[in-house]
């Protein structure tokens, strides 16, 4: 490969394959799913959770949040609220004190409130299971839509794009893109649609163990070989 430089997401060095032919990149990408499931057997998301609705509410919790501390929160946060009724009648201010260390609490509050209310308005309190009624309530985007419908219902719509994928789709060279829309839409040209689902959930596992931003530990990496980017 013949590859070229230049600064990817906060400034990560990502080196790309000079026109990989598109045959050698899908056998490429398969081929790093396959060692990435081996690394991973049981993948599933690592946000604590019942039922659709508390996905639904731990997922807007951890935007700029790590899963362990919206697990926290939500234990308590659940136990007291643990329906969509109950959590579209609850005070605001009390809301935001109770998911104040998730950051971004007033929004979230805000947004929690709202998605809550129009799930009873218009879905009966029910999470729908498709993703343009999702995307249509408050505070939910592509990313959450496509974490609760993968995880809760098993219906693969997309690949989940959060911070870890983003990187490591840009690094792994799967993508040039840099909005989560577009490197969905590359991850999903790339990959069979039965595989969506689990590309998000183990590379996101695989940013969080060995890929992280500031120091990837590419000597460690099972898809050394396989990555662009590669130090070793
Ligand atoms: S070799 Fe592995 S750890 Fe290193 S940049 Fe590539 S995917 Fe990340």
């Amino acid at each position: 490969m013949n590859p070229r430089s230049r600064r990817g997401a906060r400034g990560t060095p990502v080196r790309l394959p000079a026109k990989e032919d598109p045959g050698k990149k899908r056998a490429r990408a398969v081929s790093v799913l396959r060692r990435l499931r081996k690394e991973f057997p049981s993948a599933h998301t690592a946000l604590r959770h019942e039922n659709a609705f508390q996905l639904l509410v731990a997922t807007i919790l951890s935007a700029q949040c790590t899963d362990e501390r919206v697990n926290i929160v939500t234990g308590e946060l659940f136990r007291k609220h643990p329906s969509a009724r109950d959590v579209a009648s609850v005070p605001r201010v009390e809301l935001e004190q109770e998911i104040r260390p998730t950051g971004f609490y007033r929004m979230k509050a805000k947004n929690l409130i709202a998605c809550s209310r129009m799930l009873i308005e218009r879905f009966g309190g029910i999470v729908p299971g498709t993703m343009e009624e999702l995307v249509s309530l408050p505070g939910v985007g592509r990313k959450t839509a496509n974490v609760v419908l993968g995880q809760a219902f098993g219906i693969t719509s997309g690949v989940v794009v959060d911070t870890h994928v983003h990187r490591l789709a840009r690094r792994l060279g799967f993508t040039e893109e840099d909005t989560p829309e577009k490197i969905e839409a590359d991850l999903m040209k790339l990959f069979p649609e039965k595989d969506w689902i689990e590309l998000g959930t183990v590379l996101i596992l695989h940013g969080r163990k060995t890929c992280n931003a500031r120091k990837p530990d590419c000597p460690a990496c099972p898809v050394n070989d396989r990555c662009p980017s590669s130090a070793v």
